[in-house]
């Protein structure tokens, strides 16, 4: 491609409303367009790009076997429906009409329309296993659209479906889609991770995500040299690690704490550590009030209680419903003496608090010396906090975890029967029996992969692609394409290297030297060609390599160049 003839509108500066590195990069390189939030358009170099990604990851997929669909983005209300999730998806799904009123989702995520297909054609074990994927644009209508591609409304996902006879076998599938995404990980040049995963919505018991690391990135991991690792929205803690105070054990005592409202603030108020604080709040789960006890300096993790809770929805419970079940205003909960029966869950973490304060159920009242076992018992003791920093590792259980930023790529998920027990997609084996399939769902965000490479991958002035992802992996900069040895130079790199089906850009634009170099850099070309005339006078041209600092070029024989070139691509 002749650079006059591209559509790149590169910009100097980046639009104020970007808020990331890569979206603002994105833009000023010219890939993409803004045209509202949380929606982009893709210009030809950004859609060039991620035809490669889309290569890259479309010969993975086809190594496991993967068969490639294209499924509606309009789904018919009535499968979600089928699952439940027309119910229980909230806000992030956009449900529309049409002219009959039928209502429809614009899909977030395709595990009904797949499940339907699958249940239409498969009816026995002969037909599984079976790996469906697409290259699908999935709607949500996230809270806070942000970072550019990164969190959009619209995106390109590529989304896989797999069905099986038994566990066993989707199990053993599983790992061969672990394996496909490290490859697609790895040939992307992601610096990565893979960990362990809350499943949210999508649902099922066990998820993997894969973590492209970047100090910019929306999500926590904890890991630990043992190996493990986990999104901290996830991470375990452990049980056992609370010490037991040997004070003497002391009787309950009310004490009036008027206008003390925070846990800090009671804590001044008695001379009492936090880690005396058994914090209780009340959620809401699916429309039964729970009392949930946390030790006063940790947080609760609302994912993990959640899926103890097995519930749908989860919210804080309103002031009114405080004091319906409390009988006291907000802030003044606890496990003794709770007005009505309601089920309490207990963190680990305060179970072995001596002597704790909570709240009395009383406005402007707590209690002292509460005692687990002697004074209140939970319903639940188990693990509910957010892990922090300073906890042990709970697979080795003898390093403290490590925690750093990353940005969620791609997330696979076993999901079982969850589907196909409500959609009943089930296939007769090979004793005539009929049985639910067993599902896996493997998604990866292919416009966010663009995000999170640059983020990884990017100097001052610019994008630095890797080779694979790169639309153009050559530019070839005429320092003036009026002069016709420069210019006759310069067309015939050009031609042989689209010999070699080599991607190039040919800057035959009228402008200067430094501003064409500023181009190629922004756009992030990892090679390229100077052809100049103070080296074409001794048979030269000059090659860069954009990873290299600025300083760093080398000086090769016109005739060796092409060859050069293409030995740098395969390495
Ligand atoms: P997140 O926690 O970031 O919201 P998710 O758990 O909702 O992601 P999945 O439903 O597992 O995401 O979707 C699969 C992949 O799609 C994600 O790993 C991510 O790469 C990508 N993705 C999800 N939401 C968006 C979005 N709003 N914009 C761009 N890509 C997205
Ligand atoms: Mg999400």
């Amino acid at each position: 491609m002749y650079f006059s003839k591209a559509f790149i509108p590169t910009l100097k500066e980046a639009p104020s409303d970007l808020d990331n590195i890569s979206a603002k990069l994105m833009v000023r390189s010219g890939m993409v367009r803004k045209l509202g939030s949380g929606l982009f358009e893709l210009l030809p170099l950004g859609l060039k790009t991620l035809g490669n990604v889309i290569s890259v990851i479309r010969e993975e997929m086809a190594a496991i076997d993967g068969q490639e669909v294209k499924l509606p983005l309009l789904l018919p209300k009535e499968l979600w429906i089928e699952t439940g999730r027309w119910n229980v998806y909230g806000k992030e799904l956009f449900r529309i009409k049409d002219r009959k009123n039928a209502e429809f989702a614009l899909a977030p995520t395709h595990e009904e329309a797949i499940t339907d297909l699958a249940r239409s054609f498969i009816k026995s074990y002969k037909q599984l296993p079976v790996m469906l994927y697409q290259f699908g644009i999935k709607f949500r209508d996230e809270i806070r659209p942000r970072f550019g591609v990164m969190r959009a409304r619209e995106f390109l996902m590529k989304d896989a479906y797999s069905f099986h006879t038994d566990d066993k076998d989707l199990e053993q599938y599983y790992k061969k889609v672990y394996a496909a995404y490290e490859n697609i990980c790895k040939r992307c040049g992601f610096k990565y991770r893979v960990v362990e995963a809350a499943s949210g919505a999508i649902g099922g018991n066990f998820s993997h995500e894969f973590m492209v690391l970047a100090d910019t990135g929306e999500e926590e991991i904890a890991w630990c040299h043992c190996g493990y690792g986990a999104n901290s929205e996830k991470a375990e803690c452990l049980e056992d690690i609370y010490e037991k105070s040997t004070e003497q054990v002391l009787d309950m005592e009310e004490i009036s704490t008027p206008n003390v409202g925070t846990i800090e603030d009671v804590s001044k108020f008695l001379n009492s550590s936090a880690q005396k604080f058994i914090k209780t709040i009340i959620y809401v789960a699916d429309g039964t009030p729970v009392a949930v006890l946390v030790r006063g300096d940790y947080d609760i993790n609302e994912i993990k209680l959640q899926s103890v809770l097995g519930c749908n929805e989860l919210e804080l419970a309103s002031p009114e419903i405080v004091q319906e079940v409390t009988g006291a205003k907000v802030g003044f909960a606890g496990p003794v003496n709770l007005k009505k029966k309601i089920k309490i869950y207990a963190d680990y973490s305060v179970v072995n608090i001596v002597n704790g304060v909570i709240g009395a159920n009383k406005t402007d009242t707590h209690i002292k010396n509460v005692n687990y076992g002697k004074d209140y018992k939970a319903d639940t003791v188990t693990d509910l906090r957010k892990v922090v920093h300073g906890d042990i590792c709970p697979r080795c259980k003898k390093e403290k975890l490590q925690f750093s930023r990353g940005i969620e790529i791609g997330h696979i998920f076993k999901l079982g029967t969850k589907y196909s027990k409500s959609m009943k997609a089930t296939y007769l084996d090979a004793n005539g029996k009929e049985n639910l399939m067993v599902m896996g769902c493997y998604g990866i965000g292919v416009t966010r992969i663009l995000a999170a490479t640059i983020e990884q991958s990017y100097d001052e002035n610019g994008i630095i692609w890797p080779v694979a992802l790169a639309a153009y992996k050559v530019a070839i900069i005429p320092v003036d394409f009026e002069n016709e040895n420069i210019k006759k130079v310069s067309e015939d790199i050009y031609k042989k290297l689209r010999e070699k089906k080599i991607d190039v850009l040919l800057d035959d634009r009228d402008e200067r030297a430094g501003i064409k170099f500023k181009d190629a850099d922004l756009i992030g070309i990892p090679y390229r060609i100077t052809v100049g005339e103070k080296n074409l006078q001794n048979g030269n041209v000059e090659f860069k390599d954009r990873k290299n600092d600025k300083s760093k070029t080398e000086i090769i024989k016109v005739e060796n160049i092409v060859d050069y070139v293409v030995s740098q691509i395969k390495l």
